[in-house]
């Protein structure tokens, strides 16, 4: 084992206020096997390891899980939601739990109580974690889902009779220790859950994906050589990270409802200087003094201003930001010369918007398109490193460790640049979906991971995605399963079934089908298809008020009830839903049609 040098730099910066995390007495202190279980434990089988923390935020880790045990007794049995968005002390959250061996939920912090209580009562949850500014759907989802609230922690200072993180640490670095830190067994790892993350995957609904320690620590090692996490054989100028890199995103910009805000929690402490060594490889964090800046929301113009004010080397970005970037006159008014490493992904990007991004982002950055899937434990496909733009609509290079195949619709294999669906087994695989036998029957087959992407691969391992060809499972009705498109908003999944379901709810609606129509910003927004009631139909024809009334009407029972991203488009009145004579919608039909229909105006 090599010595960890001193680290004084930064590890978490408050993109608002400036506050830094992990900045002082950070010592090299060498704490053999003491590591949260989500880090490290012996989840890779292969990794066992000493580390380095900064000890700032190893102390509040410590404080906020000996606080839990303390006053909660919060266990391997909890299971505790966070919903908030980003926060320096979101990964202090996350890792205070998986210390006492509880796994941890995140929730998109832009849900309605609705939203919230369902994935509360999917995941179990039994605590949550809660910005303020989300107290009051917290309150009203976690009544539903029977959780008390005192079990309701605050982020920062809480309301009379609520505790907020802040005082649990400093109560819990009071006290002496009251919990024996969750230790993997040889081999658990592979069983044992981490994180529940909600992906609509293959069926309608949201579920929950159960993503063990291993599949993490298994997705961080095949970004090894990005991460800067390498055994030595790659030149330092080919890392994606080095001494003093400056992070935005993952975990600041990108959602937290999904697992690469995990993975964020874990770069964010690999940026900052944890050393993993093994015995059968060696891993170097090469970097060591990087810092990650925690952006709370996505603001253009607060954005470019952490770009010039934090010298940001890294960014993270999904389409709709990336276009904002190319489009703001603003973009001029400040110094991007710092940013060296720019990805974007989680949804489609297009040929222009590449080109869009060579002009506006330094000489010398690199550009490139990341590809994830929630059901891998995130990245597939990630930008290659010795070109400074990748090759224009290639979703990336396959990671290593990862097996792909190419399956035509006539079920043989394709070659390269052949189109199918990608199959892929990866050790980052995740558990499956929570108490789903029916999705995961259609999705995890013959160890393979079917992920409705339609794709070509080239010889350079490059990733092409053509289409998405996800077979969705109406779940509103008994009929036989129609299928269906998942439609992406903005980089998140909107799945047709579930707002068709929610739809039904609405005492006009007989009937609908959704569709996924492009849009310049968002990449898709559903639009519905909607069949009314006789006598809703009927009040619809006589006159165009009570029609506007209507369409108005079925908007806002989307809007009121669903996040902000599954809103509809738009509605159309339809006779009937056009559905093939086993009783398919025919989705691709109607798309086309919306599509016609937007094209006239
Ligand atoms: P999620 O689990 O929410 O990350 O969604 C995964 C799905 O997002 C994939 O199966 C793809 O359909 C889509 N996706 C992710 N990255 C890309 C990309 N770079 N280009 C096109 N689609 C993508």
């Amino acid at each position: 084992l090599r010595p960890a040098p001193n680290c004084l730099h930064p590890l978490l910066i408050e993109e608002s206020t400036g506050r830094q995390i992990g900045s002082d007495e950070v010592r090299g202190i060498w704490a053999a096997g003491a590591t949260p279980a989500s880090a490290c434990g012996d989840a890779y089988g292969m990794l066992t390891r000493t580390t380095q923390y900064h000890t700032k935020l190893r102390a509040r880790i410590f404080g906020l899980a000996n606080s839990l045990k303390l006053r909660w007794n919060i266990g391997s049995n909890d299971v505790v939601c966070l919903f908030s968005p980003n926060h320096v002390d979101y990964v202090v959250a996350m890792w205070a739990a998986q210390q006492l061996g509880a796994v941890v939920t995140t929730a998109n912090p832009s849900y309605t109580a609705e939203e919230l209580a369902y994935q509360l009562e999917t995941a179990k949850a039994t605590f949550l974690f809660v910005h303020a500014a989300n107290l009051q759907v917290a309150q009203d989802a976690s009544r539903a889902a029977g959780i008390s609230p005192e079990r309701i922690i605050l982020f920062d200072p809480a309301p009379e009779g609520m505790s907020n993180i802040q005082d649990l640490v400093a109560q819990g670095l009071r006290e002496d220790q009251r919990f024996a830190e969750y230790r993997l067994q040889p081999g658990e790892g592979r069983t044992k859950p981490a994180l529940l993350c909600f992906s609509s995957g293959t069926t309608g609904k949201p579920k929950a994906v159960v993503i063990s320690h291993y599949s993490i620590i298994a997705n961080l090692i095949q970004l090894g050589k990005y991460l800067h996490l390498t055994d030595g054989t790659i030149p330092p100028d080919e890392l994606a990270y080095k001494p003093g890199s400056v992070g935005l995103g993952g975990k600041s910009v990108t959602v937290l409802s999904r697992v690469w805000d995990a993975h964020g929690a874990v770069r964010q402490l690999l940026a900052g200087g944890e050393y993993l060594t093994s015995s059968r490889a060696k891993y170097e964090s090469n970097i060591a003094q990087s810092a990650v800046v925690v952006s709370q929301r996505f603001q253009l113009e607060r954005m470019l201003e952490s770009i010039q004010r934090y010298r940001i080397t890294h960014l993270y970005l999904v389409p709709p930001m990336a276009i904002l970037m190319c489009k703001s006159p603003d973009v001029k008014k400040y110094d991007l010369s710092s940013v060296d490493f720019f990805m974007v992904g989680a949804a489609p990007v297009s040929a222009e918007l590449t080109d869009q991004l060579v002009r506006v982002l330094p000489k010398n950055c690199r550009i490139g398109q990341g590809y994830g899937m929630t059901e891998l434990a995130t990245i597939i496909a990630f930008p290659q490193l010795d070109q400074r733009v990748g090759t224009l609509g290639s979703a990336g290079v396959l990671v290593p460790g990862i097996s792909a195949r190419v399956v035509k619709p006539d079920g043989t294999l394709a070659g390269f640049n052949e189109l199918g669906e990608l199959h892929l087994k990866s050790p980052s695989m995740s558990l499956g979906y929570l108490n789903n036998p029916k999705a995961n029957a259609e999705t995890f087959k013959d160890g393979w991971l079917h992920t409705g992407d339609e794709v070509m691969i080239n010889e350079r391992k490059e990733v092409f995605i053509t289409d998405r060809i996800k077979l969705i499972i109406n779940c509103h009705n008994d009929s036989p399963p129609p299928l269906q498109e998942l439609v992406k908003v903005r980089g998140f999944q909107v799945a047709p079934a579930e707002l068709e379901g929610h739809l039904l709810t609405h005492p006009d609606v007989a009937d609908s089908c959704v569709v996924g129509i492009p849009d310049p910003y968002s990449g898709e927004l559903p639009f519905a298809f909607v069949v009314l009631r006789p006598d809703a139909s009927a009040r619809v024809q006589r006159s165009s008020v009570e029609e506007a009334r209507v369409r108005a009407d079925v908007l806002e029972h989307v809007a009121r009830h669903k996040v902000y991203y599954k809103r509809l488009a738009g509605v159309e009145f339809v006779g009937a839903v056009p559905k093939n004579p086993s009783g398919k919608l025919l989705r691709r039909y109607l798309r086309d049609k919306a599509k016609e229909m937007l094209a006239k105006g």
